[in-house]
């Protein structure tokens, strides 16, 4: 399933359009806006998806590590927007759906990830990136895609942000302002050296990346009417390209071509985005060159699911359980189809099913779970919704989703104070400190002086997030 982050309704399928006014905002916005942006009061077109964040996970983990970065612990945040962007703060991996959905080969997201990394260890923007890094994801989201704009003007929260902000918008000019990490021609070269070297110990090839860039750099790009925030912010003059293809074609993996059980997953993952996102003439374009590829299959199983008739979409899915049996996202999508059709018992077998299956140990699939469970109702099940929400939020912290059912859960026990200080939590991650210290507050009055949960709530109390980004 893939969803985003929503205040009132449970999973969503369709996103919708989004904002496209990444362009005009500059950093130090950004971050302001971390003491005030809620995902609960605004649509972050955020996208969840145990796997595809798994996916590119799998794509970023050999380059971290061939760069002497963090190799676990990444965070995917997937973007909901059409054009071309990724980048990494270090802690986190943005990019955008629509950079994953163009992509042909694993190689060719690998390549720009294996390009971030070296800004990351070329200590390129590193000032902006440690700012960026504790900045909340939401607040980043929102303001990257200008949902953050209001909020930001209407808050003076923004002293010792600034400098970070003019570094970005030291060039003066509307390009320098379009992007949140833009860097100089010096550093486009030593990340794009550092790229091959990390490329080079992993056994890959440089042509995806050669490819993604060269496109940026055709005339036919700059002719399109959609501008890639991507390129805005990565110079690609010709002479670049040039001294990059150089350096590919010297490389001894240059004609090395991704495996194929990962090209597999990429071309489910492009489906996937194709159907979720972008409609049923998309799913068709991509199934046309390979109508009977298990990510045809898989695409045909989403869109009869989303579009068509859920038992047809359930037989379809089984034939893929059967060709795959421990693909933990084709019990998720029986799990999904089966709470669309109102089987929740069913369904929370399929996704405890996925659950097990998930080498990646997604905290969304144990939401999922969790939600399942609550459905079916009975007290027995609630408590055990209980332990799965619990342990997905253990796994995943900013799942504001999974805090909102948690409260409910809670609230139908007759938890109170634990459906308060869930709900704080989720305002928390959002960013919404306002409402999270209110629900704290609340919760407290209920709590023991002390106790674990009790301490939580004064933990969200004593939060301030100028503390927390100087
Ligand atoms: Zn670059």
């Amino acid at each position: 399933m893939l969803s985003r982050p929503r205040p009132s309704i449970g999973k969503s399928i369709s996103l919708g359009r989004t904002a496209r006014g990444f362009a005009t905002l500059m950093l130090a916005a950004a971050v302001a806006a971390s003491s005030s942006v809620s995902v609960f009061a605004q649509g972050v077109p955020v996208v969840r998806d145990a796997e595809i964040e798994a996916l590119v996970r799998d794509y970023a983990r050999p380059i971290f590590k061939a760069a002497g970065l963090a190799n676990d612990g990444i965070d995917i945040v997937l973007v909901n927007d059409q054009s071309f962007n990724a980048f990494v703060t270090g802690r986190r991996l943005f990019i955008n759906t629509g950079a994953l959905v163009t992509a042909e080969t694993p190689n060719e997201i690998i390549g720009v990830i294996a390009h971030e990394a070296g800004h990351i260890a070329g200590g390129h923007q590193q000032k902006l990136r440690d700012q960026l890094d504790r900045a909340k994801t939401m607040a980043i989201i929102a303001t990257l895609l200008g949902a953050g704009a209001m909020v930001a003007g209407a808050t003076t929260n923004s002293r010792g942000l600034a400098g970070a902000g003019m570094g970005v918008a030291a060039g003066g000019g509307e390009m320098a302002q379009r992007s949140i990490l833009a860097y100089q021609r010096t550093e486009e070269i030593t990340a794009d050296r550092s790229a091959i070297t990390y490329l080079n110990a992993t056994g890959q090839s440089g042509t995806g990346m050669l490819k993604t860039f060269g496109r940026f750099q055709s005339a036919l790009s700059l002719a399109g009417t959609q501008v890639d925030p991507y390129r805005i912010s990565h110079p690609m003059p010709q002479e670049r390209i040039a001294n990059l293809e150089a350096l590919v074609k010297q490389s001894p993996f240059v004609n090395t071509i991704d495996p194929a059980a990962l090209q597999q997953r990429h071309d489910m993952m492009r489906i996937k985005i194709a159907a979720y996102m972008q409609g049923q003439a998309a799913v068709a374009r991509l199934m046309r060159k390979n109508p009977t590829s298990l990510a045809s299959r898989y695409g045909d199983a989403q869109q009869t699911y989303l579009y068509g008739n859920p038992g047809a979409a359930l037989t379809k899915t089984a034939a893929l359980i059967k060709e795959q049996p421990k693909n933990p996202y084709f019990q998720e999508l029986r799990g999904d189809i089966l709470m669309k059709i109102n089987k929740p018992k069913d369904a929370a077998d399929a996704y405890a099913k996925a659950v097990s299956l998930d080498p990646a140990r997604s905290g969304l699939l144990l939401v999922s779970l969790g939600q399942a469970l609550m459905a079916v109702g009975t007290p027995d099940s609630l408590k055990k919704a209980v332990t799965q929400l619990n342990n997905g939020v253990g796994r995943d912290k900013e799942n504001s989703d999974a805090y909102r059912f948690l409260a409910q859960v809670y609230g139908e026990l007759g938890d109170v104070p634990a459906a308060d200080l869930a709900t704080a939590e989720g305002h928390y991650y959002s960013g919404d400190y306002k409402n999270a210290k209110i629900f704290a507050m609340r919760a407290q009055q209920k709590l023991k002086r002390g106790e674990p949960r009790w301490v939580r709530a004064q933990d969200i109390i004593n939060y301030t997030p100028s503390n927390k980004l100087k």
